[in-house]
């Protein structure tokens, strides 16, 4: 049985992680969701159907458009592949529990956020919004870590504003953005107050080493995608560590 629930998440992965590239390519282009279906970049012609199946399609094609055989671009299939993965790991780890639950609304904003922010340097408030209102009728659930999780949500929003105004001072220029604060609140409600903090030196330091191997003078460095990656290992770790 617990073969097939696996199977089930690799494919719902798939699945989903294509619709959450798919937001992560459209909502900072305001492009609806639903209409119109998916088109090549290029060419403009729309994909059929059959061309468009997460993960395999990308592998059967190539990376190529079928008809112009222009480049698709990979970080959908990136995005497929991560989504389906992080279903399983997180599963086999803890179950249909509440904590699984929450690991799924941040691979969530992960697999939008990875497209928006990596292609457009943009993090959705809707999207986070969508997150912290998950978050809270999952928090609440966790009875006796409710409130704690609640303050440190709010704790860790006001802190993380407080170094943005003084290094927006400082550096007389927007030292953080507006979507990676909010998304500090949403993973210090899904971890609570320390294993955030964690969290956060995890994720500086993989943007350090993305800075240092990224080749390209880049203007900016996506720190939204590192953000929910650390706050996703500290997770999975959380119980080994008796984090809270
Ligand atoms: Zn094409």
């Amino acid at each position: 049985m617990e073969i097939f629930i696996i199977v089930f998440l690799a494919f719902l992965g798939m699945i989903f992680g294509s619709f959450y590239a798919c937001m992560g390519y459209r909502i900072p282009n305001k492009i609806p969701l639903t209409k119109p279906n998916s088109y090549c970049e290029n060419c403009k012609k729309e994909i059929k159907w059959y061309m468009n199946i997460p993960v395999f399609s990308f592998l059967f094609l190539k990376g190529r458009c079928a008809y112009c055989n222009s480049k698709i671009d990979p970080l959908s299939f990136v995005v497929e592949i991560i989504t389906s993965f992080l279903f399983i790991v997180f599963y086999i780890k803890y179950g249909f529990t509440v904590t699984f639950f929450i690991s799924i609304v941040l691979i969530s904003v992960l697999g939008v956020t990875m497209v928006s922010d990596f292609r457009y340097y943009y993090v959705s408030d809707r999207v986070v919004i969508l997150g912290l209102i998950s978050l809270i009728v999952l928090v609440y659930f966790e009875k006796d870590f409710m409130f704690y999780k609640i303050i440190s949500g709010l704790i860790l929003f006001a802190l993380i504003f407080l170094i943005k105004i003084i290094g927006d001072k400082i550096f007389k220029k927007e030292s953080l953005g507006g979507g990676d604060i909010k998304l500090l609140g949403l993973i210090g409600l899904a971890l609570g107050f320390y294993p955030s903090l964690i969290s956060l030196i995890i994720s500086c330091s993989m943007t350090l080493v993305y800075y240092f191997l990224s080749k390209q003078e880049e203007k900016e460095i996506p720190f939204g995608p590192f953000l929910l990656l650390g706050a996703l290992i500290v997770l999975y770790f959380i119980p080994s560590f008796n984090l809270f």
